[in-house]
């Protein structure tokens, strides 16, 4: 393992959404509301120094329904309403930008989520980087086992294992330096402490966050181990009903506690939760637009 490391290379970072679902919201934290709310599906855009666009998930595409169609895929889109149009893709967003999506390079999944992985797609020339605890306990289960935890498997590209770097594999285990604690090791994913990926599972098996630092702002990305900034901020858990589609729950809780004394002794160091409003209300460039898409 290598030495106590801090993120050291800045990147840009550019926080974008790619369609929402909806859910009610007392069901997501403790004292929340019994109306439905929205749950945008964030992505990061990032441009790093050397190795050019990377992204960290990318949230929803049109695909979702394409592959919800029939059952028992189909109980996914029951229990989950999901919005999404052509023009809310990552890859369209990101062309309207002036970067084609054959520019990506890599891909960082935090986990295989229809939410995070529904545009993997658009990429055609992306490396994918996850964990491989996050992939291997989803290759061998039944259609229904895997809508259960919430893969639909359609979503990944043809030779997704042949463009795949599992990062145990591929990238070094590092020692993070105190100012991190209580998280104390990651990966240095692009081997120049650029961006820093940490196991967050709990919430899936193998789920990623990840460390970086753009403008001298840094940020700690931290997936769905927490679904809000509330959250983690006031320490206060989903209702236990939503045990069942944790994957470990004990895990989710200590993840959960691990961001909140993070966030008390670092509170400038930015935690941004894929799924919440107040973030994407705050950091995403023209979200205040969103929301007209159509239902699928
Ligand atoms: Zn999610």
């Amino acid at each position: 393992m290598g030495d106590n490391l801090e993120v050291r290379t800045e990147v840009q970072l550019n926080l974008m959404t790619a369609g929402y679902c909806t859910h009610r919201e007392w069901l997501t934290i403790q004292g929340g509301s019994f109306g439905s709310v929205r749950f945008p599906a964030m992505f990061a855009y990032i441009e790093h120094p050397r190795l050019g666009t990377v992204l960290f998930d990318t949230g929803y595409s049109e695909r979702f329904f394409q592959a919800t169609s029939a059952f028992p895929a189909k109980l996914y889109r029951w229990t989950t309403p999901v919005y999404i149009c052509e023009e809310e893709t990552a890859a369209h967003q990101l062309r309207a930008l002036g970067v084609p999506p054959e520019r990506v390079q890599k891909i960082i999944l935090s986990h295989f989520h229809a939410d995070h992985i529904g545009g993997v797609r658009d990429f055609p020339n992306a490396e994918f980087y996850y964990l491989r605890t996050a992939y291997r306990p989803l290759q061998d289960m039944s259609t229904f086992r895997a809508t259960k935890a919430g893969f639909l498997p359609e979503l990944l590209p043809d030779r997704f294992g042949e463009r795949s770097l599992p990062i145990e594999e591929t990238c070094s285990k590092i020692s993070l330096n105190e100012g991190y604690a209580p998280f104390t090791e990651g990966y240095d994913l692009f081997g120049d402490g650029s961006v820093i990926g940490i196991d967050v599972s709990g919430h899936a098996p193998g789920q990623l966050g990840l460390l970086l630092r753009a403008t001298g702002q840094e940020y700690f990305l931290c997936a769905d181990a927490a679904w809000s900034t509330a959250a983690y901020a006031s320490h206060r858990l989903p209702k236990p009903i939503v045990k069942w589609i944790k994957a470990d729950w004990r895990q989710y809780k200590d993840n959960l506690h691990r961001l909140h004394v993070l966030h008390r002794q670092r509170p400038e160091l930015l935690i941004i939760p894929t799924h919440c409003r107040e973030a994407e209300q705050r950091y995403v460039l023209g979200s205040e637009i969103k929301g007209d898409a159509r239902r699928g």
